[in-house]
């Protein structure tokens, strides 16, 4: 049996459960209820909040945790990262007051800096060679200096909105941070079989993530370029039509590049694509 720590409540709760949800682990949500076992697969969820999530791993209470990378840097526990998973982007930035000459990071050389990450602030501090005061405040950070107790910021920046409502402005990305699954060390057989079996299944999942699948009509003469455009996993499936100078050509792309794809294959002629929902890859 396994047991994973997810937030209790927060940003990472939801896409935690649902991550859990799409390969099939129903757990129920957190309700008054600290533990919940899966009636699908040999797993419990354990709820917590975010900042418990690395220790209580790392001391074995729970065989596996979802956390944000910062979160686990900051707090430095003895893990396996598993797996990024591609959700609870963002990053840890230093900010400084909108009005301000910035023009690198000397300029917090003296200056107090409003965190609650202390930790890797103060290691991109001294890899600098920077001395400045960090001020650890747990939340809230971004007023520090509007209520002058700090002279900038080191916090997380998702859009930046909360910045520019607070009249500052990002100078320095330190930390890119995502969801990660960590691990226990030392796993036993039976953990390790199921931790196998969780992976595949949140890899198939991770893939599919971001990708469209694409069918469409072309000219055979327009095939090698299709082929081309489209680089498909192994390569793309080409169907005859009744008409013999059609075919039917599908293939799986990224849907950031979809619009691009799409415009190219139609200047060569491609007609009646279907952009289609991928549920899972299996690899
Ligand atoms: P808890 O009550 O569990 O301690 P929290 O207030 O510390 O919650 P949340 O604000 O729910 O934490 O954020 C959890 C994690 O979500 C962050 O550590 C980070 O990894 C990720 N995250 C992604 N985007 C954002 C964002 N815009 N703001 C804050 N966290 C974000
Ligand atoms: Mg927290």
């Amino acid at each position: 049996m396994l047991r994973i720590a997810i937030q209790s409540k927060g940003r990472l709760n939801e896409e935690s459960l649902s991550l859990l949800q799409d390969i099939g682990i129903e757990v129920d949500a957190p309700k008054r209820k600290l533990l919940s076992k899966s009636q699908t697969f040999p797993l419990e969820a354990l709820y917590l909040r975010d900042d418990d999530i690395p220790h209580v791993v790392a001391g074995g209470t729970a065989t596996l945790g979802i956390v944000g990378l910062n979160e686990l840097e900051e707090r430095g526990a003895d893990v396996d990262i598993l797996a990024r998973l591609g959700f609870g982007a963002c990053r840890l930035s230093l900010a400084v007051p909108k009005g301000e000459d910035y023009e690198g990071p000397a300029w917090f050389s003296g200056r107090r800096i409003a965190t609650s990450y202390p930790n890797i602030l103060r290691k991109y501090l001294d890899d600098k060679g920077i001395d400045a005061k960090i001020e650890v405040i747990t939340g809230s950070v971004e007023i520090g200096p509007a209520i002058g107790i700090a002279d900038a910021i080191f916090d997380i920046v998702s859009s930046g909105s909360t910045l520019i409502a607070n009249g500052l402005k990002e100078v320095e990305t330190v930390f890119e941070s995502e969801a990660v699954l960590i691990a226990r060390k030392n796993l036993d057989a039976e953990e390790r079989t199921l931790i196998d079996d969780l992976l595949f299944r949140i890899e198939s999942e991770t893939v599919s993530r971001g990708k469209k699948y694409l069918l469409m009509n072309i000219p055979k003469a327009s095939l090698d370029e299709a082929i081309r455009i489209l680089p498909a996993m192994r390569s793309p499936t080409v169907m005859p039509l009744a008409s013999p100078d059609w075919c039917s050509l599908h293939s799986v792309v990224n849907t950031a590049d979809l619009w691009t794809k799409v415009r190219q294959l139609k200047a060569i002629g491609a007609e009646g694509i279907l952009v289609m929902d991928v549920d899972k890859i299996i690899l």
